[in-house]
């Protein structure tokens, strides 16, 4: 190495004789120490004066890899011994290169750098995921959002609304699953809105008439009380038709049916809405059979009410007019007031049902509000109904009352009359509980017991009375519609050993406004059997006199309530009729005789035989021989009256 340069590096020599050049690029470098004066090696003692001579060469094309290189994290060195570059331990990625000899190239790659680029990378590809991962979440949300959230949002709202509006909104024609799911729907949700309605139908309405059933009639009623106010008025008008059993009897079901229909119709047209604020198909309605009920609200006062009964009756005027003939039937109908008459359903029905069965036994085709006094009534009705049900025939008693011959004076009878002390209702009176054993069913028994009972004491009375006297028995009216009352009767009679002489069967003149075959052949028998018929209570029912004429009876008793008025016109009424039955060779008997002046009257008329307080009340047994002591001296002293019950 012959050149050097001044100045070209800096360094220094150190203590320990070692050149350390600090070098700012790579380049191979020779270095020599020299003496200035002999450019030999220093003296060993004196490197005062000592220069260094180092010759480089830039290896600048080296340094800008190597620039490069770091910039990319490897590190670059080069060494003088491979054995340093194993020291080092290299892992990882390196590089081992000889240089020139006994120098080494070393490339590795600077692990913290890697760390860092990786972590950075790492954190690039995190966001990159999170933005990705947010953009793809984003998106699908809105997609989701736009074709399946909102879609199902609006068929769930439609499905809420379709109950109020009454069916869901046209489907979408869109071609989406959604829309299609919809339109699936709509297409099911009809099918089953159909099918609800059928079966809907079936079970709120009765199906003959297409009215409400008693069920949902009942569930309306409710509903309606649970809202209105104690202020506001609701009638119901419960009406049964009269006879309809007598049509299905002898016209058969089909005109029962039909006649039901056609008066469902008719009734409709009775009622404007201003009498009828609820719709019609909620306020009429088929509680049964021939039962049907009306609703009218909010009315003025009972006028308006009244004149809707009558309507309803008066649909009736001329019986029953229909596509397939006319009927004898009408209506009875019983009103009940809320909330005078009840504030539940129950209570309603229950008053509205009383007051109609109190229009119906007040004569049929008629109406009836409900009262207090009805509903005491049929309180009563009830229990006598059930203490009858339970009798024990130790209560019942017989008294018998004397009918005396109108000229002589002489008692020629006695007319048997049933007493009850009912152990629970106290003594109740045979013109009460008679009807309700009638109504009842319980009649049949009741009267064989009166039979057996007068036969039994047939004897005695005929010791008191004479051989000849005349014993009359009441019989229900009910009792000859029945085919084995003749049978009941003949078997008793021969049991007891008694024959039908001188005993009178009474019946009531309201049993036969119209002579079915039984009764006209029970009749016959009777008759044929010896027994004799009296038609009794005359002047209270509906048969006209003509009518009595189709009777095998002998003997007509005039009611009570026609010896009453009496004073009336001088009694030409009773006058005229007893002169007509004698003309027919009817004996004639007056009831309810209480006076003097009727006697008289009666006698002038000339009734054969007088019944009443007059002469006496009806007594026991016992008390009989005394009631009539005074006639055994003879026709002049009248009965002495003996105050019984
Ligand atoms: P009825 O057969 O017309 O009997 C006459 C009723 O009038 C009796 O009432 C009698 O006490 C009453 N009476 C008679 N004369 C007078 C009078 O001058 N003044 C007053 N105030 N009343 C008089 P009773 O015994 O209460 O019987 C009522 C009805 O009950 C009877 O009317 C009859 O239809 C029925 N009945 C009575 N006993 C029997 C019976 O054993 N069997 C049946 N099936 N019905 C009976
Ligand atoms: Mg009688
Ligand atoms: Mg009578």
């Amino acid at each position: 190495m012959n050149a050097f340069v001044d100045g070209l590096f800096s360094g220094k020599i150190t203590q320990k004789r070692e050149l350390v050049i600090d070098l700012a690029v790579t380049g191979i470098a020779y270095a020599k120490i020299v003496e200035p004066r002999t450019l030999r090696k220093p003296v060993l003692n004196d490197w005062s004066d000592a220069l260094a001579v180092v010759v480089q060469f830039g290896m600048s094309s080296f340094d800008e890899l190597k620039s490069e290189l770091r910039s990319e994290g490897y590190s670059v060195q080069i060494t003088a011994a491979e054995d340093q570059l194993l020291e080092r331990n290299l892992q990882g990625i390196y590089l081992t290169q000889p240089l020139l000899e006994g120098y080494w190239l070393n490339i590795d790659y600077d692990s913290d750098y890697l760390t860092e680029k990786l972590r950075r990378l790492l954190v690039i590809i995190t966001l990159g995921s999170v933005f990705v991962v947010a953009v793809i979440t984003f998106s699908l949300i809105v997609l989701i959002e736009h074709y399946v959230t909102q879609p199902i949002v609006r068929l769930e709202r439609n499905l809420e609304l379709a109950d109020e509006v009454g069916g869901l909104p046209h489907p979408s024609d869109a071609k989406d699953e959604v829309s299609s799911l919809e339109r699936t729907f709509h297409g099911l949700y009809n099918q089953l809105k159909s099918s609800y309605e059928a079966i809907k139908t079936l079970a709120e309405t009765d199906p003959l008439t297409h009215l409400l059933n008693r069920r949902q009639f009942n569930q309306t009623l409710e509903k309606i009380l649970s809202r209105i106010g104690p202020d506001r008025k609701l009638a119901l008008l419960y009406i049964d038709l009269d006879n309809f059993k007598y049509v299905n009897d002898n016209f058969g079901h089909e005109a029962g049916d039909q006649l039901l229909i056609e008066f469902s119709e008719r009734l409709k047209h009775q009622f404007r809405p201003t009498d009828i604020v609820l719709s019609i198909t909620n306020a009429i309605s088929r509680l049964a059979g021939d039962e049907f009920c009306v609703l009218i609200y909010d009315f003025e006062n009972d006028a308006v009410i009244q004149k809707a009964a009558e309507r309803i009756v008066g649909m009736f005027s001329e019986g029953f007019q229909t596509a397939i003939g006319d009927f004898p039937v009408s209506a009875s109908v019983g009103v009940a007031v809320y909330p005078r008459d009840g504030t539940t359903v129950q209570e309603l029905i229950v008053n509205a049902d009383a007051s109609m069965y109190q229009a119906k036994s007040a004569g049929k085709n008629q109406f009836a509000f409900y009262s207090k006094e009805l509903a005491d009534k049929n309180q009563r009705f009830i229990q006598i109904e059930v203490a009858l049900k339970n009798v024990d025939y130790s209560e019942f008693s017989l008294f018998y009352m004397p009918q005396v011959d109108s000229q002589t004076g002489l008692v020629t009878g006695v007319e048997a009359l049933i007493r009850w002390n009912s152990p629970s209702l106290g003594f109740v009176s045979p013109a009460e509980f008679i009807p309700i054993a009638e109504a009842t069913g319980v009649f049949r028994q009741l009267d064989l017991w009166v039979i057996r009972k007068v036969l039994s004491d047939r004897a005695q009375l005929l010791g008191i009375l004479g051989s000849d006297a005349r014993i009359s028995i009441n019989i229900s009216a009910a009792q000859l519609n029945s085919g084995s009352f003749f049978l009941d009767l003949m078997l008793i009679t021969q049991q007891m050993n008694q024959s039908a002489k001188n005993l009178v069967l009474e019946i009531t003149e309201t049993f036969a406004a119209t002579m079915s075959e039984t009764l006209s052949s029970n009749l016959s028998l009777l008759k044929q059997a010896g027994f004799e018929l009296a038609l009794d209570d005359f002047g209270t029912g509906y048969s006209s006199i003509v009518q009595l004429l189709d009777y095998p009876i002998d003997e007509v008793k005039i009611d009570k309530y026609m010896i009453d008025r009496l004073g009336y016109q001088k009694g030409g009424m009773v006058k005229a009729m007893a002169t007509f039955f004698k003309s027919f060779g009817y004996r004639v008997t007056a009831e309810g005789v209480e006076t003097q002046d009727q006697v008289e009257m009666l006698q002038r008329m000339d009734i054969d035989t007088l019944q009443g307080y007059f002469y006496s009340k009806p007594v026991p047994i016992h008390q009989l021989a005394k009631a009539i002591k005074v006639n055994k001296k003879g026709p002049e002293g009248p009965l002495t009256l003996i105050e019984s019950n």
